[in-house]
């Protein structure tokens, strides 16, 4: 059965920028400032190697905040894709909900809901307990675990009492995780990657 790692996109897989307007990080307003993370196209390919379908499942609410519009959105959606396609990577599968509660009313495809992951596994037929969410909110380890995926939470901290399976400083360190998981259950013994 196949089986995927569902990836978060902002602050998992490229940089979020400072906006001195709201003196926070968050998600890319233009193209020009979608940037890959380091280790993040190295990481995607080791798990494809793996034999993991890549799943994107991202919140892009800026456009339904009025921040952006979609056609902005979608340029920077496809300089993204650009990236990773120079990295010689494609997605299997890209879910993104352009909704917010708070300016398009409710919606049932926004992290943390499960959604778009039973959507890929209706889809791909995907096992989802042998699957996993990578990702640095914990609407995305709330998701995950909702679809009943392990989870890995991006974060540099040690400690935190986001219910994930597991901690990483990055995707790079995340993806190490589920092949030392892999090679442990084949072998049944512990190996260092
Ligand atoms: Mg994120
Ligand atoms: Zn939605």
């Amino acid at each position: 059965m196949k089986r995927a790692v569902f990836l978060d996109r902002d602050g998992t897989l490229n940089r979020n920028i400072w906006n001195p307007d709201t003196n926070a990080f968050e998600s890319p307003l233009t193209p020009e400032h979608m940037e890959l993370l380091p280790g993040a196209g190295a990481a995607l390919k080791l798990l494809r190697q793996a034999g993991f379908l890549l799943v994107l499942v991202s919140n892009q609410p800026n456009a339904a905040k009025g921040k952006a519009t979609m056609q902005m959105l979608d340029a920077i959606h496809e300089r993204f894709e650009g990236l990773l396609r120079e990295e010689g990577i494609a997605l299997d599968a890209v879910y993104y909900c352009f909704h917010h509660p708070d300016f398009s009313g409710p919606c049932e495809c926004r992290k943390p809901s499960p959604y778009f992951l039973l959507k890929a596994r209706n889809r791909f037929g995907m096992d989802l307990v042998a699957s996993w969410m990578i990702g640095d909110r914990i609407s995305d380890v709330q998701c995950g675990r909702a679809a009943g995926t392990r989870c890995i939470f991006l974060t540099q901290e040690k400690g935190t009492d986001i219910p994930a399976d597991y901690l990483a400083p990055d995707v790079w360190s995340g993806a190490q995780i589920i092949l030392e998981d892999q090679a442990v259950r084949a072998t049944g013994r512990r190996v260092s990657i």
